[in-house]
């Protein structure tokens, strides 16, 4: 019995050992470790505990007995409330200061008796020494306050392993296994001393203290684990939630699994309601039609129109598969991109390069670029194409007369009474401050005359309503038409040649550049 004894102690301060340890591992990662404040405190309460007792097991006398238990009351008595206490913070509940000191009562009631019995009797009715035992041992005859403390004890234990359970449902399977271990860290203790009450442990041992570091262990662990496990998943979230890029999460069969607060973003109309419904049906619901892009062997890739006018936003659409680590798909990430800024920016760009600040037609770089591209494209057997070059007579006097503003208004409403006059396959263009060109593909020169006859009556017809009164504008025009062999610049320069032509002539008036000179039309 002897040998068992020291066997007995030597485990029980083990246990006290690993305890202290866990108890400095814990505060020292009080900051970065859930609940670790509350592990702290639990483990410094065992090891007292567990010291107490070793020290009361080695104890020569029942007055040294005595005051080993009751410092072994101040884990005792506190233990399960602390670890009520780690449970809470486990589950993110959190007690008012007044809640947290009541539960601290009746252990303090607790601890204040056993200190205090001989006076009383309340917690032991009697304490005394075993017989014929090789060290002293002290049984006990319970007062009605050990009950109180049994029933608190227990209480507290059950609540906080029953808390945790209810926790199961809401909690992810990855997480499963440390709300079983934590719940055991409640259980274990409480059937350890069920056993030892019921003399059915190895020499009637109380195996509590022992039991006691395997559960903080425990704890340890599973706080620890979780931790990491945690930052994970917390960490994806808070990368799919801060993205710019509208993300909807698509199973195997285009179903939609989730999506993030971007595309809820660009599609106001996306709820909750929606997940598990296919990308047709959810994509009808919101625009009223099917989803518009093809699906190819890449996955999706196109764009997306919503709105119109000043509302309209345009998304570049990808999709990337998502595989299992062994390359199984399970769905897609379908990508929406706001590129809206950038189109209109690109657009912006385009018109600048391309078109006339002021009158929107199309300006001299983009002009002899298309039109020389149309005459290579002409007909090779027989190739025809005809190009006018009008300019505005006198247009230095609205300017000097009316301000620069009323010139700018005269070539607009140049610009719009010709508009309708040319065919729809001429190109048309700002070729300098007051001087327009006309191409016209595939025409012999007669049809061009015609034209420019056309926009010169037009543009006199047309009246400019202005705070000045209403003014007159007349233009003087230049024809040269294609002859086999001619560039762009020939034409350009015959045209230019007749327009001066017309100029001299009076203004106002259509020359025709004729190969030998140009003459009136
Ligand atoms: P002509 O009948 O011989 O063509 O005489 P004109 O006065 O029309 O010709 P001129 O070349 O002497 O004058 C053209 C003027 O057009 C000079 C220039 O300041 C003005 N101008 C050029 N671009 C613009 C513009 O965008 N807006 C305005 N308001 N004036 C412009
Ligand atoms: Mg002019
Ligand atoms: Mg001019």
């Amino acid at each position: 019995m002897e040998s068992h004894l020291t066997m007995y102690i030597t485990l029980v301060v083990t246990s006290g050992v690993l305890s202290v340890f866990l108890c400095i591992y814990a505060f020292s990662k009080r900051k970065h470790l859930l609940a670790a404040r509350q592990l702290a405190l639990l483990t410094a309460l065992q090891s007292i505990y567990i010291f107490g007792f070793a020290f009361e097991l080695s104890s020569d006398s029942l007055d040294e007995i005595k005051r080993w238990i009751a410092v072994e009351y101040i884990g005792i008595a506190f233990t399960p409330v602390v670890g009520l206490l780690l449970v809470l913070r486990y589950i993110g509940r959190s007690l008012s200061r007044a809640a947290t000191a009541a539960l601290f009562v009746i252990p303090s009631i607790t601890l204040i008796l056993v200190a205090t019995n001989d006076f009383h009797g309340l917690f032991y009715k009697l304490i005394y020494l075993r017989e014929n035992t090789p060290s002293p041992m002290a049984d006990m005859v319970i007062g009605k306050w050990y009950i109180v403390h049994g029933a608190y004890t227990f209480g507290s234990l059950l609540a906080g392993g029953v808390m945790l359970l209810r926790q199961w449902k809401k909690t992810n399977k990855a997480y499963r296994k440390h709300l079983v271990t934590l719940a055991g860290g409640q259980f274990i203790p409480m059937i350890a001393s069920f056993l030892y009450l019921m003399g059915i442990t190895p020499y009637g041992m109380d195996i509590v203290p022992i039991v006691l570091c395997g559960t903080s262990a425990m704890y340890l662990w599973a706080l620890l684990s979780i931790q990491m496990l945690r930052l994970s998943p917390i960490a994806k979230e808070s990368l799919f939630e801060s993205m710019r890029e509208g993300v909807l999460v698509l199973d195997q069969s285009e179903r939609l699994t989730d999506y993030n607060g971007a595309a809820k973003k660009m599609l106001p109309e996306l709820e909750m309601g929606m997940i598990g419904h296919s990308l047709d049906s959810v994509w009808r619901k919101l625009t009223g039609e099917d989803f518009p892009i093809q699906r190819g062997a890449d996955g999706m890739q196109g764009h997306l129109q919503r709105g119109h006018g000043a509302t309209r936003s345009e998304y570049e659409v990808r999709s990337s598969t998502i595989k299992r680590q062994g390359g199984e798909a399970l769905g897609c990430l379908l990508m929406l991109i706001d590129v809206t800024e950038q189109r209109q920016l690109q657009e912006q760009l385009k018109q600048q390069a391309y078109y006339d600040a002021l009158t929107g037609i199309m300006n001299r770089a983009r002009f002899i670029r298309q039109s020389r591209a149309l005459l290579q494209e002409a007909d090779p057997i027989r190739p025809s194409a005809s190009l006018i070059l009008f300019d505005i007579d006198h247009f230095k006097g609205f300017n000097d007369t009316y301000g620069h503003e009323t010139g700018d208004a005269v070539l607009l409403h140049t610009v719009s009474a010709c508009r309708d006059q040319l065919p729809d396959n001429c190109l048309f263009a700002r070729y300098g401050g007051e001087e327009f060109v006309v191409f016209m593909p595939a025409s012999e020169q007669s049809e061009a005359l015609e034209a420019a006859n056309r926009l010169r009556s037009a543009i006199e017809a047309a009246q400019l309503e202005t705070e000045f009164g209403s003014l007159t504008v007349t233009a003087s025009f230049g024809v040269a038409a294609y002859r086999s062999g001619d560039t762009l610049e020939v034409l350009l320069r015959e045209a230019d040649s007749a327009l001066y032509e017309a100029k001299r002539l009076g203004r106002n008036r259509v020359s025709v550049f004729h190969k030998e000179s140009p003459a009136p039309a």
